[in-house]
C-alpha cells in the first residue's frame, strides 16, 4: 500500500486511522454481522451510531441547547436553496459576495426573493475578504448570508462582519471543525462534509431552533424543510448512513487529538510552515492579501503558466497530488485539511524549495 500526500480541496484527504478503523469494521460492524452500508437506519445499533456522532460534535463544537444538528443530503449546494426557503419571511435577504460559493448562493438566493448583495470581492478576483463592519444590511432583510472559508479563493473571515442584529448564515464547508468557533453568533452553521470531516454526501446544518418553522416559502418540498427532518432527528427518511459513520468517527479522531483548540495550534503550525515559505520565495507567491489567508486551502502561482504547469506535473511524480489550482485563479493551490499531517506540508515545501534551485 502506498498512499500519497493529497492536497484536494475536496473530496480531500481523511485521517488514517479513521479509514484504517473503517476498513476493518467493514464486514462485521462490532457483532451486528453486517457492514454500516447494510444494516437498517431504524436499527438499534444505527442508533447508537448516529446519536454518537451528533454528541461528539456537540462537545467538539460546544453547541448550545437550543440549536438543533441536522444531518442531510444534498451537499452544500442544496442549502443555497434551503436557506432561502426557510428562512426568507420577508422575502429579502443580505449577501456578502467572497468567492464562487457565496455567489452561487447569492445568485439561488434571487430565485426566491430579493437577495441584496451588501459587499463584495470580486472587484480584486476575490481575493481579500471586504470591510464589514458597517454595511448597508436592509432593515428588514431575513439574514445575512456569508461563506466563512473561500475554498477556491484562499480567504477566510478573521472577525465575523457586524450583521446589525440579523441572522447571521455561514457556509463554513471548507473550514468545518478547523479551529474552535462560538456557535452562538450564528442562526445557522452549514457544511458539506468532504472538505474536512468526512466522504462526500452528507451535509451538516446547525440551526437555531427559532428558524425551524412551518413558515416556509409556498412550494416548499417536504424533503427542504428543516422542520421535516428536525422533527424526526435527520431519520426522516433513509440519511447517507454510511456517510455519517464516518463522519462520526472524524468526530472521535478530533477529540482524541485534543478537540478544536488543538486542532487550531496544528492547523497554524501547518499554514505557517507553507506561508513562510511563500513569503521569502523568489519564484513562488500567495494570491490573497496576508490578513486574509485562510489556514486550510492555500492558493499559489509562479507567474508563468508553463513553470506552473511543470511543477504541478513534477510534484505529482513525487507524490504530492491535488496541487493543480482552480480555473478561475491558475497556479497551484494546497489544501492542507485536519488531516493533512505536518510533515505533508514540510515535505511539500522542501519540495517547492528544491524545484525553485532547479529552475
Ligand atoms: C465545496 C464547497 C461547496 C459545494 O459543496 P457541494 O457539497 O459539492 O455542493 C459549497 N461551499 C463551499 C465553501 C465549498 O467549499
Amino acid at each position: 500500500m502506498s498512499r500519497v500526500y493529497n492536497f484536494s480541496a475536496g473530496p480531500a484527504v481523511l485521517p488514517e486511522e479513521v479509514l484504517r478503523e473503517a476498513a476493518e469494521e467493514m464486514m462485521d460492524y462490532k457483532g451486528s454481522g453486517m457492514s454500516v452500508m447494510e444494516m437498517s437506519h431504524r436499527s438499534k445499533v444505527y442508533d447508537t451510531i448516529i446519536k454518537e456522532a451528533e454528541a461528539d460534535l456537540r462537545e467538539l463544537m460546544n453547541i448550545p441547547d437550543n440549536y438543533k444538528v441536522l444531518f442531510l443530503q444534498g451537499g452544500a449546494s442544496q442549502q443555497f436553496a434551503m436557506i432561502p426557503m426557510n428562512l426568507m419571511k420577508n422575502k429579502k435577504a443580505a449577501y456578502i459576495v467572497t468567492g464562487q460559493w457565496a455567489k452561487k448562493a447569492f445568485q439561488e438566493g434571487q430565485i426566491y426573493g430579493e437577495a441584496v448583495k451588501v459587499a463584495s470581492s470580486e472587484d480584486e478576483t476575490f481575493s481579500y475578504i471586504p470591510d464589514c463592519s458597517d454595511l448597508d444590511i436592509p432593515e428588514d432583510a431575513d439574514y445575512v448570508y456569508i461563506c466563512e472559508n473561500n475554498t477556491i479563493y484562499g480567504t477566510k473571515y478573521k472577525t465575523l462582519p457586524n450583521t446589525k442584529g440579523h441572522t447571521l448564515v455561514a457556509d463554513v464547508s471548507s473550514c468545518f471543525l478547523s479551529e474552535p468557533v462560538d456557535v452562538s453568533k450564528y442562526g445557522i452553521i452549514y457544511g458539506g462534509v468532504q472538505k474536512n470531516i468526512g466522504p462526500a454526501g452528507v451535509v451538516i446544518v446547525i440551526i437555531r431552533e427559532d428558524l425551524i418553522t412551518e413558515d416556509t416559502l409556498p412550494g416548499t418540498p417536504t424533503m427542504l424543510k428543516y422542520k421535516t427532518h428536525a422533527d424526526a432527528d435527520s431519520l426522516y427518511n433513509t440519511p447517507p448512513a454510511y456517510g455519517i459513520y464516518i463522519c462520526g468517527k472524524v468526530f472521535q479522531w478530533i477529540k482524541k487529538m485534543g478537540g478544536l483548540t488543538a486542532m487550531k495550534e496544528h492547523n497554524e503550525a501547518k499554514a505557517k510552515i507553507l506561508y513562510d515559505f511563500l513569503d521569502q520565495s523568489n519564484m513562488f507567491q500567495g494570491t490573497v492579501r496576508k490578513e486574509d489567508r485562510s489556514l486550510m486551502n492555500v492558493p499559489f502561482v509562479t507567474g508563468d503558466k508553463d513553470l506552473d504547469a511543470k511543477f504541478v506535473k513534477e510534484a505529482e511524480a513525487a507524490g504530492f497530488v491535488n496541487l493543480k489550482g482552480h480555473r478561475t485563479v491558475g497556479g497551484m493551490r494546497a489544501s492542507i485539511y485536519n488531516a493533512m499531517p505536518v510533515e505533508g506540508v514540510q515535505k511539500l515545501v522542501d519540495f517547492m524549495k528544491k524545484f525553485e534551485e532547479e529552475n
